[in-house]
């Protein structure tokens, strides 16, 4: 096989879902399909495969697999391809990780509940999919269900997603009575008669379903055709387009994101999912139909872009970093050009230096393949760099090109977390460390004046979800506080002062005197420090150790040890003694000034501010619009254009906002949903702020 074929055969695919729509039953039917698994668990039972932490425990095989490999032969065309799954989060805390993920792969499924249609998360993620031109499928799973519709399901798609689906298939029956799918291309009827559904049965479309099934057809012919030029023509002269012919433009479309295909089927009843496999197969692009991945010439900043050629220059971007128990440090990556054998060096252009990639290895979902060389389109989990990043790119150290790094947003939550005893207490370090390198968006904080471990996410989730972790997999029944929201502080006005670091009783002493001034800085400017010293008041070489002790309580804010934010710092004055004086000193005296200016500087608290998005059925939305009034939110715009789910955009103090996944399902008996990101930050309310403080200091 020339290597261009191995690369036309791989599929780089997300599946993407609303939590609940089905994500882990999916992915389980397709590795059992595909020969990957030989038995079927179950979620409910926990036995899936896809089901980290479950796996982990009960089958002790890896619980950190970023990408999964299977293979499909498509059973209408016999195309065979490598579908490698990439893991992404299916939950609204995690849009950073979904980010991450749609960054590396060329072709996305979406699956919706065939009760619930699109829910706000699914809507999220689909324009983030728009933004980074990810070609999809969807398929809608549950068709089982009591209140399955694909017409409202789709519709609904116009509706919210701005697409318009289009149909590949037809369900034969509904709910309890849906047996499989009729093809509309083929013009067959596939039926899922045994248990696991393995073996469809193709027969004819039944004369119930024909005039709906032709009509269908017509006008699906009808959009394909016109999605495309060569076919067009064709189709205008009356020529009647072959099956193969459609399957191509209708390829061609998906990639260049002119439509969307749907599937329909229920996975937990083993019925649709075979269909979905050729989908992916059919349809989603392989390395070499995505365009050619852009970075930049890290001396000289000019546009680069390098094509899917195995024997172009290596560059690959590292989306993943997760400590496997039983392999140690993987760093998960994309491979955009070149090969890279195992053992060789590498070099990483964001730190511009090179290390070992001393093991290659394919994930499978209980075993590991080892590989000898990986190339242009790949996903693979190297072993031995012990300094690559999450976002980082790694290249040909002769031919270097930086691929745009990954931006992650701050945290907003933070909870005090505990050891059980005093002896657990650096185990518990370890492991949140270890957690923090897999999760860019997960940070650890010590609070020096509490002595707390606060550890700090994107929502209550999130951080719950990592405590879980810690308990289950790691073994250790950390005690943690309640969620707080991670706010910051800020100065108002200029200020300045002065700090003493003064002590000369016997032997060597201390001496250091900083004057600071401070000012405000502008909103997301961050931090200044500037040295207005002449004259040699301060000698040059104590200059980094003043700025060092400012960037060193910078973390620590004068009201509530929040970290301090957007402030200019110029150090103005000071004094030194010949013999007495060190770093260290002029450190801790810049503390004192810094601490000392921004206490005179009309220092206030800043909170995150969020734009929520909640939906429920209308008869809610006057309870959630009304509740938003007592959280201090502002309702920014209503959706009411759905028939039955109306939404409420508004933007809302997140100190507010915790606990509200269970305040809105009592609010409306378990059939409202939100999701919320981080707008910008504000100055909290007067009364707000006391009450923060009086929880500091009551
Ligand atoms: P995820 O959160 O998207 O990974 O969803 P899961 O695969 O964990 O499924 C969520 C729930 O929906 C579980 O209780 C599944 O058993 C159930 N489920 C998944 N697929 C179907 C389906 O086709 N029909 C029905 N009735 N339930 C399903």
């Amino acid at each position: 096989m020339t290597s261009n074929q191995s690369i036309q055969r791989i599929r780089n695919i997300g599946i993407i879902a609303h939590i609940d729509a089905g994500k882990t039953t999916t992915t389980e039917r397709i590795l059992f399909y595909s020969g990957y698994i030989h038995r079927l668990g179950g979620v409910d039972e926990g036995t899936t495969v896809t089901d980290w932490w479950d796996q982990e425990r009960e089958r002790g095989i890896t619980i950190t697999a970023a990408a999964i490999t299977t293979n499909w032969r498509d059973t209408v065309t016999g195309e065979e391809a490598q579908i490698n799954i990439i893991d992404t989060p299916g939950h609204i805390d995690f849009t950073a990780e979904v980010q991450r993920s749609l960054r590396v792969l060329d072709g996305g499924v979406v699956i919706f509940d065939a009760v619930n249609g699109v829910e706000p998360q699914s809507e999220t993620v689909w324009h983030q999919a728009d933004a980074f031109g990810v070609p999809r499928i969807c398929y809608i799973n549950k068709m089982d269900r009591i209140g399955a519709s694909v017409d409202r399901t789709v519709q609904m798609m116009r509706e919210q997603l701005g697409t318009d689906p289009l149909l590949l298939q037809l369900p034969i029956g509904i709910e309890d009575s849906f047996s499989g799918v009729v093809d509309l291309i083929e013009m067959t009827a596939l039926t899922f008669t045994d248990e696991l559904g393995a073996h469809p049965t193709v027969q004819d479309v039944p004369p119930d379903l024909m005039a709906e099934a032709q009509a269908a057809r017509a006008t699906l012919v009808e959009r394909i055709a016109e999605a495309d030029d060569e076919l067009l023509e064709k189709f205008f002269e009356g020529e009647t387009l072959s099956n193969t012919s459609l399957y191509q433009a209708l390829r061609r479309a998906v990639i260049a994101n002119k439509l969307v295909p749907v599937l329909v089927g229920t996975s937990l009843r083993n019925k649709g999912v075979q269909p979905l496999l050729n989908a992916i197969v059919r349809y989603l692009p392989n390395p070499l139909e995505v365009r050619p991945v852009k970075g930049v010439d890290p001396k000289t900043g000019d546009p680069v872009t390098r094509p899917a050629d195995p024997k172009a220059p290596f560059s690959a971007l590292a989306f993943k970093i997760v400590t496997d128990p039983y392999v140690g440090r993987l760093a998960y990556v994309r491979v955009y050009s070149g090969s890279l054998k195992a053992g060789s060096r590498v070099y990483n252009v964001n730190r511009g230096r090179s290390e070992r990639a001393s093991r290659l290895l394919q994930m499978q979902a209980d075993q590991r393949n080892e590989i000898d060389v990986c190339v242009a389109g790949d996903i693979v989990a190297i072993v031995g760099l012990k300094q690559t990043f999450t976002g980082e790119t790694l290249s040909d150290a002769g031919n270097t090109l930086l691929l745009e790094t990954i931006d992650f947003p701050d945290p907003v939550i933070n909870i005090a977390i505990e050891a059980p005893s005093r002896a657990d207490q650096d185990r518990l370090h370890d492991i949140l460390n270890k957690l923090a390198e897999e999760d860019p968006t997960f940070r650890i904080h010590f609070d020096t004046e509490s002595g707390q471990t606060l550890i700090s996410g994107m929502g209550e989730l999130h951080l719950e979800i990592i405590v879980e972790r810690i308990r289950r997999d790691f073994n250790l029944p950390c005690k943690v506080g309640s969620p707080q929201v991670a706010l910051r502080e800020t100065i108002t006005k200029p200020a300045k002062a002065e700090g003493r670091y003064i002590q000369q009783t016997g032997g060597h002493g201390h001496y250091a005197v900083v004057w600071l001034e401070v000012e405000p800085n502008e909103r997301g400017a961050g931090f200044v420090f500037e040295n207005r010293i002449t004259g040699g008041v301060i000698p040059r070489q104590f200059i980094p150790a003043v700025e060092r002790g400012v960037t060193m309580s910078i973390e620590n804010g004068v009201l509530a040890g929040y970290p301090i934010v957007d402030v200019k710092v110029a150090l103005v004055d000071g004094k030194f003694h010949d013999v007495d004086s060190s770093s260290t000193d002029f450190e801790v005296a810049a503390s004192f000034a810094f601490k000392a200016a921004c206490e005179k500087a009309g220092p206030i608290l800043l909170e995150p501010i969020m734009q929520v998005e909640a939906s429920a059925p209308k008869e809610y939305l006057g309870n959630l619009v009304h509740d938003f009034g007592r959280r201090r939110g502002d309702v920014a715009r209503l959706d009411t254009g759905g028939e039955q789910i109306h939404k409420v955009h508004a933007l809302v103090p997140l100190r507010e906002m915790i606990g509200y996944a269970t305040d809105l399902r009592s609010m409306t008996t378990g059939r409202g949903i939100f999701t919320m990101q981080l707008d910008h930050h504000a100055p909290t309310p007067e009364d707000v702020t006391r009450r923060i403080l009086g929880d500091y200091f009551p």
